[in-house]
């Protein structure tokens, strides 16, 4: 056999063998990429929802060059620079009061880990018996390292590992949509059941972690701001730390600044990513309170939070995060005003006979298609309609037969209507019975 010359790339949720070619894409512009034959495809769900802006946003592309010319990187740990010193401020101006104790790292699991290991560490620094368990919701989705999946729900993606994760509590997300009747039974139901468990074992629990009002990868099921109300209740009630994972809901993306700002709930922890940078350099932040900082702040070494990444705060991702929040405070409009025209648009689809458990929260619209076979990731539909849409130049990326847009915020109009007029076209084209 003759030497391999030429690499193999293995894409990421993706099965080699039977999964269609990736798409080569030379051009983003916009809401638009190209593809190398010159073919324009809608990325309606801002690539895996971080392109907040679109591709290729000049204003986010100057402020990386300047920044490139002058400080590329630097070390983190005994140095610092403006660019992180400048996020940290305007981080610490939009998000709820207090929390304004910025921890640096590189990717939305990450953020997870780090918020993860500050709640055992908080407790531990306090002199508290070890509390090393964690209460998350099921179908959440915290990322794909071992402590960010070891909080999130259990299936086929994490079935191989399942010896290796740590044991997690998990109580029902209480998902309403358009319509819904049964939501407040919903939210009682997992309330209990939370509280149960910290009545039961309080002083086992480091934290509950929550995707606050929309959990993405798990089916951008939806829950109401009033949960999250009762949710820091029941924390504070049984001393118990609660993280926000904002990684998909940061930065505009549920119709306000954050889901935490919006629901009117200040946790003890936030994990931001994806919107960070607009799409332009990889970036998170974990952000906690005073309180938590205070009880690593101390004359003993041993408290000292030990954890860190080569690329933390890097400069060029600082500057690229610094420019996008400028673009978003100059046209909140862009993100607050979403929903309605989801609404607007919306209106057809969401009587077709196909569609059911509509639902909007700020930018993303979601829906289930109704299929023969069962709800959920593995269902045979979404490559089904992956093409489908793709033949009609709009990139949408089902989770099963869960359907949804989160579309840049730079989107006109015109556009989102656009994508409106051809999904009931594709949804009626499907031979429905797999
Ligand atoms: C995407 C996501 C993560 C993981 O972020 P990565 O940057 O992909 O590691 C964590 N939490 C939530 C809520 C996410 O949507």
């Amino acid at each position: 056999m003759s030497e391999h010359k030429t690499a193999t790339i293995w894409h990421p949720f993706t099965q080699m063998k039977s999964d269609t070619e990736p798409i080569h894409i030379s051009i983003g512009d916009g809401i638009y990429l190209t593809d190398k034959q010159g073919n324009r495809i809608i990325d309606a769900i801002s690539s895996w929802w971080v392109n907040i802006h679109g591709h290729a946003n000049p204003v986010i592309a100057a402020a990386i060059y300047e920044q490139a010319m002058r400080l590329e990187h630097v070390l983190f740990a005994g140095f610092t620079h403006d660019p992180a010193i400048k996020l940290a401020d305007q981080l610490a101006e939009l998000l709820p009061g207090g929390l304004n104790n910025i921890f640096y790292s590189d990717n939305g699991s990450t953020a997870v880990e780090v918020a993860l290991k500050l709640a055992c560490q908080y407790y531990y620094n306090r002199g508290f018996q070890p509390r090393n368990r964690f209460i998350a919701f099921q179908n959440a989705y915290h990322g794909d390292t071992i402590g960010a999946m070891s909080a999130g729900g259990r299936g086929t993606f994490t079935m191989p590992f399942r010896e290796l994760l740590f044991h997690t509590d998990y109580i029902d997300y209480p998902s309403t949509w358009i319509g819904d009747t049964g939501v407040e039974q919903k939210e009682e139901m997992s309330l209990a059941h939370l509280e149960k468990l910290l009545a039961e074992h309080e002083s086992r629990y480091a934290a509950i972690i929550i995707e606050p009002l929309v959990q993405g990868a798990g089916g951008m099921n939806m829950c109401r701001p009033e949960f999250l109300k009762k949710i820091r209740a029941v924390c504070d009630e049984y001393d118990t730390l609660l993280i926000f994972d904002e990684v998909m809901t940061g930065f505009g993306r549920t119709g306000h600044w954050f889901a935490s700002t919006g629901s009117g709930v200040r946790p003890d922890l936030i994990c931001l990513s994806k919107g960070i940078t607009g799409g332009f350099m990889p970036l998170s932040a974990t952000v906690a309170t005073k309180e938590i900082y205070e009880a690593f702040y101390s004359d003993d070494r041993n408290k000292t939070f030990f954890h860190g990444h080569s690329y933390t705060a890097n400069p060029l991702a600082c500057a690229a995060a610094v420019a996008s929040i400028g673009l978003l405070r100059n046209n909140p409009l862009q993100f607050t005003g979403m929903a309605q025209k989801h609404e607007k648009y919306a209106g057809y689809l969401m009587q077709m006979e196909q569609v059911v458990k509509f639902r909007i929260c700020g930018t993303i619209a979601a829906w289930q298609v109704k299929t023969g076979g069962e709800s959920g990731y593995m269902n045979k539909i979404a490559p089904v309609l992956r093409k489908k849409f793709l033949d009609k130049g709009i990139l949408i990326r089902p989770l099963g037969n869960t359907l949804y847009l989160m579309p840049p915020y730079i989107i006109t109009d015109e556009e989102l209507e656009g994508i409106y007029k051809v999904i009931p076209e594709v949804l009626s084209s499907l031979d429905l019975k797999f």
